[in-house]
């Protein structure tokens, strides 16, 4: 039976198995990919898809069960986070202390009261999501320099960025990175037999721990010129045909 140059694949969710912006799912596609992890999982000749997210443990679960990924940890919410499905269990980092977690909150209500219009990701324990109203110009311009002002002048051990669509206040430590070494260790994968896939510059933690990487059509043009193949489709079809190229 020919077997794959690699032993698991690391696939970001959003823009890549799920539409960036709220959107339906491409289910049929999804179909596909839960089929190839049945494959994987059943007759062990090509290599498990696993995810690697920036969002709660809660969706990535939900992304979990519908493509199967089954059979290695989930890296979610950027790293706080090691989910299992089988056995059901997860752990968050622990470096992160309960001092910490009450800094978040800290953070969650000076965010909310600081700025009128925003709200919060539901369901994240370890960093802060804020989406505005007024959209992502008004993040980038407004909220993310005050975000950025309030971590300098409270000495906070806290880094702020944007995304397409929202400002995401994490701490300093934990990253998709973080939460990739913790897959690594916990299951003594390589990197040199690794796949990763995604499509914006957070995915450079998967770049880098990776073997191969491969982008979506509608990857970031950044992260585009460090990908080893950048597939013609979008999202989930994009992926689908990245995974394509991985077999035997
Ligand atoms: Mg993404």
């Amino acid at each position: 039976m020919p077997h794959s140059k690699y032993d698991a694949i690391i696939c970001d969710i959003d823009g890549c198995l799920s539409p960036e912006h709220p959107a339906p799912t491409d289910l049929c596609t999804i179909a596909k990919i839960a089929a190839w992890n049945r494959r994987a999982r059943e007759a062990g000749d090509v290599p498990l898809l696993t995810l690697c997210t920036g969002r709660p443990q809660a969706f990535a679960e939900a992304v979990a069960r519908m493509v199967g990924a089954f059979g290695l940890p989930i890296v979610c919410e950027g790293g706080v986070w090691l989910l299992e499905m089988d056995p059901y269990r997860w752990s968050m980092d622990p470096r992160i202390t309960d001092g910490h977690r009450d800094l978040i909150r800290e953070v969650e209500r000076w965010s909310l009261a600081q700025f009128e219009g925003s709200r919060l990701e539901i369901g994240k324990a370890g960093a802060v999501t804020i989406f505005h109203e007024r959209g992502a110009e008004y993040l980038e311009s407004v909220v993310l320099p005050a975000v950025w002002t309030r971590i300098s002048d409270k000495g906070w051990p806290l880094r702020a960025s944007m995304t397409w669509t929202c400002v995401n206040i994490e701490l300093e430590f934990i990253s998709k990175a973080s939460g990739i070494d913790r897959l690594l260790a916990s299951t003594g994968l390589k990197t040199e037999r690794l796949a990763g896939i995604g499509d914006t510059m957070s995915d450079m933690a998967i770049r880098e721990r990776v073997a191969y990487f491969a982008c979506p059509a509608n990857a970031d043009e950044k992260l585009r010129a460090h990908a080893d193949f950048v597939s013609d489709k979008e999202e989930a079809e994009g992926v689908l045909d990245i995974l394509e190229r991985l077999k035997g």
